[in-house]
């Protein structure tokens, strides 16, 4: 607006068809800016001694049901040994069908009254999955949720700075980049609202994650999603990620993508694909034992086809990773380091 009052000599000297044009770049301009709406983004504050713990579950509410009760035990018992500072929830949080409203019982039937340990009394930050899709979205999303439980935060992307400089979170609704649940929804009705026209959405979400990866400072970078990039589970990798997705965490050095969807706990690490390592917590409660693809064993490091949950403690420099069985055993564990840039 000010520069058109500023330069009324331009306006003046210019051709009428050059104006029109001029204007309509203007305002394609202000259009595309006002859709590029920013991620909303959170801090989290690390410990005093510059590290931070959280647990990330995954594919849970069934109240309490296939060991969804047994896991949760554990987590309490592990988030108390590391002093965990949040959970984060990979999505597929409400089985079968979401959330109906924002009364639906199962909200307290399958997060309140089973996190019940002291250390899980925290942040829980949540993704949406494909089951999630299946109810009343906007309810899972609301804020009378965090007034009925204030750990409940879920939005459908947003970014999570925690440290500050330790990491910065990337969650992503990956739910509406799957062609299948449009094309071939079988006897199932997604919550599109807000969704449609698909394609703008997912194009702005990916331009959203971008240019926030590329802003990124952050010492570690991970994105978290629903659904799987690279999986040997019973879903397998999920295409539509691996080509919209997967370049743009290529090419800002994203160090970890974490997802659910596959109800198993895996590790697939893949040196060709810079350094990205994909970890899959999806055994929150119902597992899918045996069900599983072959992988190049030189990727696949670890796979565990029951119930489980991941720790993950970071420090500037330091990441160490554990999967635990539904009794708490430590599966598999995996450390990654990098030195601190020199100072200015
Ligand atoms: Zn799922």
């Amino acid at each position: 607006m000010v520069v058109l009052y500023k330069k009324p000599m331009l306006l003046t000297l210019v051709k009428k068809p050059m104006l029109l044009t001029l204007v309509s770049i203007l305002l394609l301009g202000l259009l595309s800016v006002s859709c590029l709406a920013e991620l909303q983004r959170f801090q989290h504050s690390a410990k005093a001694d510059g590290s931070l713990s959280f647990l990330v579950v995954g594919d849970w509410g069934r109240r309490g049901l296939c060991n969804q009760s047994e896991v949760a035990l554990q987590m309490g018992i592990v988030g108390e040994k590391l002093d965990i500072d949040f959970v984060i929830s990979t999505g597929d949080n409400f089985y079968d069908n979401g959330l109906n409203g924002v009364h639906d019982p199962a909200f307290h039937q399958s997060f309140t009254d089973i996190y019940t340990a002291p250390s899980l009394q925290k942040q829980w930050y949540n993704v949406l999955g494909n089951h999630d899709y299946r109810g009343n979205v906007e309810a899972q999303l609301s804020p009378i949720l965090t007034k009925m439980d204030s750990r409940w935060l879920c939005l459908r992307s947003f970014i999570l700075n925690a440290g500050p400089e330790i990491a910065e979170f990337f969650f992503v609704d990956t739910t509406p980049f799957v062609t299948k649940y449009f094309i071939d929804p079988e006897d199932h009705v997604y919550d599109w609202k807000g969704i449609l026209p698909r394609k703008n959405y997912i194009k702005n979400l990916l331009m959203e994650v971008e240019s926030a990866l590329r802003e990124s400072t952050a010492k570690w970078k991970i994105v978290v999603g629903h659904h799987t990039i690279k999986s040997a589970g019973h879903h397998g990798n999920t295409a539509e990620l691996a080509i919209h997705l997967l370049p743009i965490l290529q090419a800002y050095d994203v160090d970890l993508y974490i997802n659910g969807h596959d109800h198993c706990l895996e590790h697939i690490s893949s040196s060709s694909e810079s350094g990205i390592q994909f970890l899959t917590s999806g055994g929150g409660s119902k597992a899918w034992g045996g069900d599983v693809n072959w992988w190049n064993p030189q990727e696949m490091k670890f796979y565990h086809d029951g119930q489980g949950f991941m720790s993950v403690q970071m420090t500037q420099t330091e990441v160490d990773i554990k999967f635990y069985d539904v009794f708490g055993n430590v599966l598999h564990k995996w450390s990654t380091s990098k030195q601190l840039s020199p100072a200015m």
